[in-house]
C-alpha cells in the first residue's frame, strides 16, 4: 500500500510527499509534531500540518537564513536564534570563526529533542562548546536582553500559535534594543506568491524601526509555492555594500559570494510588495 502524506499550503494547493515511513509523532504543549521519511526529500519535520524542513532542501534555508546577515556584519560575535530548535541555523553560525557564542532560545523543547535524535545532519552543532540552548519564549528572551547581540535571527514556524507575536511591530522594536548599535536582524517571512500581505506588513514595520530593511528570495521545493522571503533589518551595515571579496569561502551548497548581493535583485511583483 502506498502513503502519502499532504500539507495543504493554502485551501486550493498542496504539497504531496509519498512516504515510508513514520519515525515520530505527538502532541507536545506546543504543536502537532511528526518525524516522517518520505521518497523524495528524506526525512522530513512537520509541525502542525507544515513541512519545517527535510534532509534533501534544508541547506537552502538555513544557509540564506545565517549567511547573508553574517558575512554582511564585520565582524559577529554573538549571535542569537529564535526558534530554529531543528539546529540548522546553529549549524550554519558555527561555521564562522569570529562567532564566539550562539545562542538558541526554542519554545519547544520536544523540537530540539526529536531533531536530534532523527536529524544529526542538521542537529549536529547544537552540543558545541560556543552553544548554549535555551527553552523558552523567544519574546520574553528577547525582552529581558539589551545591546548584547550583533545578530538576531528569527528562524520561525508560521504566523499562528506560539509564533503569532514573532512578526509583531513591538517585537521587532524588542530586538533593535538587544542589538548592538551595529546589530542586523532577519527574519523568514513566508512565500512572495502566497502571503503578499504579511510580507508587506513586516517589511512596512522593519522600516520604521531600522535605517536598513532589505527583502531577499531564494527557492526552497518544500515551502509553500517553492518561493521564499526574508527580511532583514540593519543598523549600520547594508548587505549591497558588502565587499564580497571578503566573502571567504566556506562549506556550503547554495550560499556563495556572487549570490550575496544577487538574492536582493527582486522579480518585479515582489519588488512592488516592499515599495
Ligand atoms: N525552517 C522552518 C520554517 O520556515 O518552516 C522553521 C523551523 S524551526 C523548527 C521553527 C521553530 O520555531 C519551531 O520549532 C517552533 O517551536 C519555534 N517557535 C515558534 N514560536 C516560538 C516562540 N515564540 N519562541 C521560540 N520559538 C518559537
Amino acid at each position: 500500500m502506498e502513503l502519502w502524506y499532504t500539507e495543504f499550503q493554502t485551501p486550493a494547493v498542496g504539497i504531496t510527499c509519498k512516504t515510508s515511513k513514520t519515525y515520530h509523532t505527538e502532541k507536545t504543549q506546543y504543536q502537532d509534531l511528526a518525524l516522517i521519511e518520505t521518497e523524495q526529500f528524506g526525512r522530513m519535520l512537520v509541525l502542525d500540518g507544515t513541512v519545517q524542513t527535510t534532509i534533501e532542501d534544508e541547506f537552502v534555508y538555513h544557509e540564506m537564513i545565517t549567511h547573508v546577515p553574517l558575512f554582511t556584519h564585520k565582524n559577529p560575535k554573538k549571535v542569537l536564534v529564535i526558534g530554529g530548535g531543528d539546529g540548522g541555523t546553529i549549524r550554519e553560525i558555527i561555521k564562522h570563526p569570529s562567532v564566539e557564542k550562539a545562542v538558541l532560545c526554542e519554545i519547544d523543547e520536544k523540537v530540539i529533542e526529536v531533531s536530534k535524535k532523527y536529524l544529526p545532519e542538521i542537529s549536529c552543532a547544537l552540543g558545541n562548546e560556543k552553544v548554549e540552548v535555551n527553552v523558552g519564549d523567544g519574546i520574553k528572551y528577547v525582552h529581558e536582553h539589551k545591546n548584547e547581540f550583533d545578530i538576531i535571527i528569527v528562524d520561525s514556524t508560521d504566523p499562528v500559535g506560539p509564533a503569532e507575536g514573532l512578526f509583531a511591530v513591538d517585537f521587532y522594536k524588542a530586538i533593535s534594543e538587544a542589538l548592538k548599535e551595529d546589530g542586523i536582524f532577519v527574519a523568514q517571512t513566508e512565500s512572495p506568491f502566497f502571503h503578499k500581505d504579511l510580507i508587506k506588513k513586516v517589511y512596512k514595520d522593519v522600516k520604521s524601526i531600522f535605517p536598513i530593511a532589505r527583502l531577499y528570495t531564494c527557492a526552497i521545493p518544500t515551502y509553500p509555492s517553492g518561493y521564499w522571503s526574508f527580511t532583514m533589518g540593519s543598523k549600520k551595515y547594508d548587505p549591497l555594500e558588502t565587499d564580497i571579496n571578503t566573502i571567504t569561502d566556506m562549506d556550503t551548497k547554495y550560499y556563495c559570494k556572487e549570490i550575496h548581493k544577487s538574492v536582493f535583485a527582486l522579480p518585479k511583483f515582489v519588488a512592488d510588495l516592499v515599495k
